[in-house]
């Protein structure tokens, strides 16, 4: 070996970051560097003159994968892989490696280089993100059966009481006093108010549970909510106006509610004394849609875009603005079922701008 050689050798023997090998044709190491005792636990002298397949685990070496890396260095120049090795105590680590066949001057094979990282750190922490996930699906899960079987279960006794109430009310009719009639109002509208809860409740828990993905021309879906929100909208004067809406890949009920309770809020927050214009848009980026839907209403606080998509949060009382706060958690839980989010853009007293988001690519590959 000459000095250049020397010098060269060296230095790759002191790095330490990667585990930098040598082998021959066969795959026998023939040098050890710092970064490879550090990595895989063990000195030179245990290794050098023996096969890099013990590196491997079981099953890889079942598999061949050692052999398999070797002939794909051998046709291609060079093999990538990551995957699990063995360490010298027998704990593993995530390995990313890189071989290269090493040509002598008459083009035939002579060796490999091997370079390896370990990457273990960041393997741990994407199998951590994949098991949250994970658990968040499950929990989601959980949540939605409750909800399900809460409302469903709920709704029996809410009857017995509306009945009775009813049933008292004809009993007693002549021989009550104005005050306890009142009172019975009064719990007759409580009823009513919470079958509307209830309803919403098993609603939302049912969001794409029997929807067949359809082509929906969004276009039409506006012009039939316009018709269904006809006396509404005369109501108020509003104006609703769209561009070119697509057809895309959806579920055609749910994106139905998505606009009628986007639309029905432009309407519902309105100034007072303004008629309330409604714009819809909506813009395509790599695959992906965005729909926009923008009113010229009250507008809501900084403060409060995220809490408005959270079940049953209100900004306001029942007496200044009717509602139950679940519109928005129906249309946060459809968008996501659409692969999308959904956001709002707004100021206080200047208009809103909900945005919301469909992945036709993702929604048919699922
Ligand atoms: P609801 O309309 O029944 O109150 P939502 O979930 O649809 O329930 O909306 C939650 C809250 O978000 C509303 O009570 C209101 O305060 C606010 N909000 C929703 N849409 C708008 C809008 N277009 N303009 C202003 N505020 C809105």
């Amino acid at each position: 070996m000459n000095h250049e050689e020397n010098v060269f050798y060296k230095m790759i023997y002191e790095v330490s970051d990667y585990a930098i090998i040598m082998m021959d044709a066969n795959g026998t190491i023939m040098n050890w560097n710092v970064g490879a005792q550090r990595i895989k636990g063990y000195a030179s002298e245990e290794v050098i003159g023996s096969s890099f397949k013990r590196f491997y685990t079981e099953k890889d070496k079942t598999e061949q994968k050692p052999d398999q890396l070797l002939a794909t260095a051998i046709h291609e120049g060079s093999a990538k892989d990551e995957g699990w090795r063995v360490k010298k105590d027998g704990s593993l680590f995530w390995a990313n490696v890189l071989i290269t066949a090493i040509h002598g001057s008459d083009g035939k094979i002579t060796g490999f280089s091997k370079v390896t990282r370990d990457l273990t750190e960041r393997k741990n922490a994407e199998l951590a993100v994949v098991e949250h996930a994970k658990e968040l699906e499950k929990k989601n899960k959980e949540l939605e059966q409750f909800a399900y079987i809460a409302s469903h279960d709920l709704q029996e006794p809410l009857r017995t009481i509306t009945c009775l109430n009813e049933m008292l009310r004809d009993t007693l009719y002549e021989k009550i006093d104005p005050q306890t009639t009142q009172m019975m109002d009064y719990i007759l509208e409580a009823t009513q108010r919470m079958r509307q809860l209830i309803h919403g409740l098993l609603d939302y828990s049912r969001i794409g549970k029997e929807s067949d993905l359809v082509e929906v021309n969004c276009a039409q879906l506006i012009n039939h909510i316009k018709m269904d929100l006809k006396i509404l909208i005369e109501d108020t004067g509003t104006y609703i106006e769209f561009e070119s809406l697509p057809t895309i890949w959806g579920y055609e009920l749910e994106l139905r509610q998505m606009f009628t309770n986007l639309i029905t809020n432009g309407i519902k927050f309105r100034k007072p004394g303004q008629s309330p214009i409604v714009r819809i848009n909506a813009k395509e980026k790599n695959g992906k849609w965005t729909f926009s839907v923008n009113d010229n209403g009250i507008g809501i606080p900084q403060a409060f875009h995220e809490k408005i998509f959270v079940i049953f949060q209100r900004l306001h009382s029942r007496e200044v603005y009717e509602g139950t706060g679940i519109g928005l958690a129906h249309c946060h839980k459809i968008a996501q079922l659409h692969k999308g989010d959904i956001w709002v853009d707004s100021k206080e007293g200047e208009g809103s701008t909900f945005y919301f988001s469909v992945d036709p690519k993702k929604l048919k590959s699922a």
